[in-house]
């Protein structure tokens, strides 16, 4: 019985010790000392893309550059699928997602949100020459949407739930391969996320965005569960790059007024 106690006291020392090293820095606030460890999904333009050379651009990861100088650590960039980013930060293997992600009620229930610093639009983009109009005229369309993302599930939410049922609903790993669907007539519109949208029809001929909004969200930062000294900080620097217009200039950088 003793020498059980024993070896079981020298366990959990061992592990504690052990996590002590690792997993977390000064602070206690981040995976790695001095980092702060951000998944994303590089395929979300103008929130999150490579430019030329291969380097991470966009709104967000430029807001949390901004977030990360003034808690004074040094961001480092994970890019992954989009579900892969949000459960990186649920099950804490990055320290927040900035994905252009919207806070839903059920992304609520597994993960924490920072305040929000942006609104996201969802549109419907349809050929030039559609015959769908507005969004009362999707019943029975094919649409196409980027998989695990808001778009896709409300779309394929039943419609008396205000979506389209699920076996209309056709969701694509990322914007683009949801873009090409369209133009092979693969699905008759996609819904998306209107900053992306906008960068699609510019760069992909024959589409068009309806006038009509499918839905409007906000846009926030999402942490694992109860990291709630992490969020805190986030959310007081936000608040301050909020409040001296950093976070404006940084969204009419990369989105520009019609
Ligand atoms: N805003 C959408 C969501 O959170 C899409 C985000 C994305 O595709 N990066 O589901």
């Amino acid at each position: 019985m003793k020498k059980w106690i024993a070896i079981l006291t020298a366990a959990v020392l061992a592990l504690s010790l052990f996590a002590g090293c690792t997993s977390s820095d000064s602070k206690g606030m981040t995976i790695e000392k001095g980092k702060l460890i951000m998944s994303t999904n590089a395929e979300f333009p103008p929130y999150e893309m490579t430019d030329d050379n291969g380097s991470y651009v966009g709104i967000d990861i430029e807001i949390a550059k901004a977030i990360a100088d003034k808690l004074g650590l040094e961001l480092v960039i994970d890019d992954m699928g989009f579900v892969a980013a949000l459960e990186a930060a649920q099950q804490g293997s990055s320290d927040m997602v900035m994905a252009g992600v919207t806070v839903s009620p059920d992304r609520q229930a597994v993960m924490d949100f920072s305040d929000s610093y942006a609104t996201g639009v969802q549109v419907v983009i349809v050929p030039e020459d559609s015959d769908i109009t507005s969004p009362d005229d999707l019943e029975g369309k094919k649409i196409g949407t980027q998989l695990g993302t808001t778009g896709y599930i409300y779309a394929s939410d039943t419609p008396g739930n205000g979506g389209y049922g699920e076996a209309n609903v056709i969701g694509y790993n990322n914007g683009i391969t949801a873009i090409q669907a369209l133009q092979n007539g693969q699905v008759d519109c996609v819904i998306i996320d209107n900053a992306p949208a906008q960068e699609f029809v510019k760069t992909n001929k024959g589409l068009k965005i309806l006038e009509t909004e499918w839905l409007t969200e906000d846009y926030a930062i999402g942490f694992a569960k109860g990291n709630t000294e992490l969020k805190d900080a986030v959310n007081k620097a936000l608040a301050e790059l909020i409040a001296d217009g950093t976070v404006q200039k940084i969204i009419d950088k990369y989105i520009t007024a019609e």
